[in-house]
Parts: C-alpha cells; sequence; structure tokens
C-alpha cells in the first residue's frame, strides 16, 4: 500500500480520502488554495501545502503546483477526487511520469471513455446496448443524414462535456443547423473541443448506473444507483437499488456492465451511466473514470469502503469482493448545496449557524462548520445527507427526520427543496423521471 497520499482537491471529498487514508494507516496530504486556508481537509490532513490563489486554474487545476506539492511532501501516490482534474488523462499520465502513483484507471482508458464518441463505441463493441446515435458532425449533411436515420427529437451533445453542460434538445429539423452551430461554439468555450455528436432524445428516461471495479482482468459490479432526481441534467437525490428495476432487468444490467468493464481491462473503481428508456430498456450514456458523489449509497447497502477499495487496486492488489454480493436494505443520498432553490443560483457567504444531523441509520459527509465562510470560487455542495434503512421505506423516514434537524443559516440552501420532493407522493411511490424536479 501507499505510506503518503496527496488529495489534489478541496471539500467533502478530500475530507473523504482522508479518512480512507487514516483508516488503513496511510498519511495524507491536503492542498489548498489561499481561499482554503481554514477548510477542515487542511485542518485534518497529517500535512498541507498552499498551491496558488483561488481560481481554480491557478490551483486545484495547476499540474506543475500539484506535482510541485507531491515531491516536497515525498508523497508516492496522487488521489483526484471528482471534478478538477480527475478526469483528465494528461494529468493522470504526468502523475505517473514522475513516478508517483495514480489512484484511478490507466490514462489510456481515461482518454478512451473521456470523449463519449470514442466511449461509445468501445461499448458497443463490449456488446453493451448504446442509445443510437451518430459519429462526430463534420458536416450539415452528415448531420441531417443523421436525423433521418435515428429520428427526432435528437439531443446534440458534446463529445468532451461533462456536468450536464452543452447539450441541446432538436426538436424541429428547420431549427438543426442552427443549433449545432451554436453546440459547436458552446463546446469550444466550455471544453475546449468544438466536436459534437447526436444522440436519440429519449423523452422520459431514468438515469441509472452502475458501480463497477475492475482489476486490469477480472471485474466486479456492485449494484446500480438511481440518480434520476436532477435539475439542468444534475444530480440531486441518488438513491440504490433502484425501484425501477425488476430482478431479471437488474442481472442483465448488471452482468453487462460487469463484462464490458473486464472486456475494457478496466483497474479501480468506475461508473457506467445509462438511462432506462420507458419499455425498461437500457442503454449506455457515458463512463466516469473516478470515484463518484453519489458512490455513498453503494457504500451504505453493500458495507464496503469504495475508496478504500479504490487505492487497493490503484496498489496492485486483485479484487477480493464476491462477485455475487447482494445489497442489504436501502439508501437514498441529498446533496445539499449553497444555491438559492427557486433560481438555483450559488449563495456562498458565512454560515452563521449550523447542525447537522444524526442517528440510527444517518452519514453526513461535509467540509462545512459552524462560522465557515463557503468560497464563491467553487461548487455549491456543502453536505451530503445519506440514510440508510432496511427498506425505502424506513430509509424515506429517516430522511425526513434527518432534514428537518439540518439547520444551516445565513446562506440560501434547497433544504427546503429536498423536503418537497421526499414528501410528494410520486417520489414516495417510485414514479419519476429526469423530468420530475421541473414538474414539482
Ligand atoms: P454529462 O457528462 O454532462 O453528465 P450525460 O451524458 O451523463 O452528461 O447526461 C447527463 C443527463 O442528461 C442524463 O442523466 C439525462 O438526464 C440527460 N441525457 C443525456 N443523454 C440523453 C438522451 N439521449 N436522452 C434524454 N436525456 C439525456
Amino acid at each position: 500500500m501507499f505510506k503518503k497520499v496527496l488529495i489534489a482537491n478541496r471539500g467533502e471529498i478530500a475530507l473523504r480520502v482522508i479518512r480512507a487514508c487514516r483508516d488503513i494507516g496511510v498519511r495524507s496530504v491536503a492542498v489548498h488554495s489561499t481561499a482554503d486556508a481554514d477548510a477542515l481537509h487542511v485542518r485534518f490532513a497529517d500535512e498541507k501545502v498552499c498551491i496558488g490563489p483561488p481560481p481554480a486554474r491557478q490551483s486545484y487545476n495547476n499540474i506543475p503546483a500539484l506535482i510541485s506539492a507531491a515531491e516536497v511532501t515525498g508523497a508516492d501516490a496522487v488521489h483526484p477526487g471528482y471534478g478538477f482534474l480527475a478526469e483528465n488523462a494528461e494529468f493522470a499520465e504526468v502523475v505517473q511520469k514522475c513516478g508517483l502513483h495514480w489512484i484511478g484507471p490507466q490514462p489510456e482508458l481515461m482518454r478512451l471513455m473521456g470523449d463519449k464518441v470514442s466511449a461509445r463505441k468501445a461499448m458497443e463493441a463490449a456488446g453493451v446496448p448504446v442509445v443510437p446515435g451518430s459519429p462526430i458532425i463534420e458536416t450539415d449533411h452528415q448531420a441531417e443524414e443523421a436525423v433521418e436515420r435515428i429520428g427526432l427529437p435528437v439531443i446534440i451533445k458534446a463529445t468532451g462535456g461533462g456536468g450536464g453542460r452543452g447539450m441541446k434538445i432538436v426538436e424541429n429539423k428547420t431549427r438543426l443547423l442552427a443549433q449545432l452551430a451554436s453546440a459547436r461554439a458552446e463546446a469550444q468555450a466550455g471544453f475546449n473541443n468544438p466536436a459534437v455528436y447526436l444522440e436519440r432524445y429519449i423523452g422520459a428516461p431514468r438515469h441509472i448506473e452502475v458501480q463497477v471495479l475492475g482489476d486490469g482482468s477480472a471485474a466486479i459490479a456492485m449494484g446500480e444507483r438511481e440518480c434520476s432526481i436532477q435539475r439542468r441534467h444534475q444530480k440531486l437525490i441518488e438513491e440504490a437499488p433502484s425501484v425501477a428495476l425488476d430482478d431479471a432487468r437488474r442481472v442483465e444490467l448488471l452482468r453487462t456492465a460487469r463484462k464490458a468493464t473486464a472486456a475494457i481491462g478496466y483497474r479501480t473503481v468506475g461508473t457506467l451511466e445509462f438511462l432506462l428508456d420507458e419499455e425498461k430498456h437500457f442503454y449506455f450514456i457515458e463512463m466516469n473514470t473516478r470515484i463518484q458523489v453519489e458512490h455513498t449509497v453503494t457504500e451504505a447497502v453493500f458495507g464496503v469502503d469504495l475508496v478504500r477499495e479504490q487505492m487497493r487496486l490503484a496498489a496492485g492488489d486483485p479484487l477480493r469482493l464476491h462477485p455475487d454480493m447482494r445489497p442489504r436494505g436501502h439508501a437514498i443520498e441529498v446533496r445539499i448545496n449553497a444555491e438559492d432553490p427557486v433560481t438555483f443560483a450559488p449563495s456562498p457567504g458565512l454560515i452563521t449557524a449550523l447542525n447537522l444531523p444524526g442517528g440510527p441509520g444517518v452519514r453526513v459527509d461535509t467540509h462545512i462548520y459552524a462560522h465557515y465562510r463557503v468560497p464563491p470560487y467553487y461548487d455549491s455542495l456543502l453536505a451530503k445527507l445519506i440514510v440508510h434503512g432496511e427498506n425505502r421505506h424506513v430509509a424515506l423516514a429517516r430522511l425526513r427526520r434527518a432534514l428537518g434537524e439540518v439547520v444551516v443559516e445565513g446562506i440560501k440552501t434547497n433544504v427546503e427543496l429536498h423536503k418537497r420532493v421526499i414528501d410528494h407522493p410520486d417520489f414516495i411511490a417510485g414514479r419519476f423521471d429526469t423530468h420530475f424536479l421541473e414538474r414539482l
């Protein structure tokens, strides 16, 4: 196992990795921008290094500063968390070239999966159903031909896209070329890559993803998560297992994901994301080659520390978990964000009073504390509230109880929105799709 891990991240995920390190006796190094000098990950790590000014470009995304921090502290491995450079194959390569271990998959697989078009191709070759779609669209003629074949509506997606941004739904052929041009411009501005492609737009899908682990040859699928409660294509509430799958469909989905992960020789942890249409057919949309925000619901029902497993696999250990592990009970995570509940605009500032919930079946992963000032520079996630119970009904009762105990004063949060969602009869009945919040 590694001796000292540098965590190239901040916020709750940096703390999460520090905790996994401490549990197995590995030292941790926090990095931070000048805006984060008072952050908890800085306080709780064994060592800390300031890597630059507040803008992420100059700190958390600054590869030379991160590598120097690892060298100065004598770290032997780098954990990227999620976001920032977590899916940046170039960073993974630089880490490895500098003689450090990368706590993530092989950089060439990051590159393959980081491009949605090549990821679709690789998954199709591995026998995974993908949403009917096109290769990269170079000409207007290709776009028109693809729409003819796929049928309207289609969704224009950036091959290098992420974070739910840069997608455009085309309902009407007369708007296709104009939307294509603006999608390319936005993709260039947002992802430094203008390449776009088309997919069939699935009207009322559920987002279901599979947690996979691999050691380079064998793989396992550790159940699924349902992440259909989204705003602007970003997840807000996740649960495991999904109520939308019956046993036969679940077995088929997990088997497909496991085989594909093994087929590409994937190492460490990853997630295969699928959309489930109204006829309950599942289609691959993308792979995330890192730990996900919502990994905690899988941890709750499987009783596994996924970050620890990720580190073991990155260190070259073989898979040691049983491929037929079964989930126990039901878990739900809500993301508590510093944002206006109506406009979703970020709401940074000073937290004047704070109470976090506890009790049976409740876990809170957070970096905030009373009198902490939420900086305006980074994403708005304040805390993840995760509940676990023997079934979904018990988990929901615990979630209701726990949300009732949350006090965050001084800034706006989406706590009240979460309360409305979990009291909604359709949510309680498990009747929802990715558009649920738009109708609320
Ligand atoms: P990103 O990488 O930006 O997160 P994804 O490909 O994972 O993008 O898609 C994010 C969300 O966008 C999905 O969960 C779903 O809500 C919506 N979406 C993506 N592709 C489609 C599609 N073909 N049809 C309908 N909705 C889609």
